[in-house]
């Protein structure tokens, strides 16, 4: 597997409102104990929570179900970059 078909998903929780339309379009987003959305760690490589961001990194293929959330988030809540290392 090459380095570009690793992904970081970043869920902003100050801008994430809980609307879940992320969850409908990617099984991958959960929802967590404060009512916002967070990624299931058994799905990612690694899931990290700062407080006000939840960065998921992954290397699954998955990077269009991703991307489709990130779409559908009315707050622009999600970011999906590409290519990490
Ligand atoms: S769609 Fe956006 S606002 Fe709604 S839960 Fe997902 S990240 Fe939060």
């Amino acid at each position: 597997m090459s380095d570009t078909d690793t992904y970081d998903v970043r869920i902003d929780r100050e801008a994430c409102d809980g609307v879940f339309a992320c969850l409908v379009r990617d099984s991958r987003f959960v929802e967590d104990e404060d009512g916002l959305a967070s990624v299931d760690p058994e799905t990612a490589v690694s899931v990290e929570c700062d407080g006000e961001f939840v960065t998921a990194r992954f290397d699954d293929g998955n990077l269009d179900q991703a991307k489709q959330a990130a779409a559908a988030c009315p707050l622009d809540a999600i970011s999906v970059t590409e290519g990490v290392r």
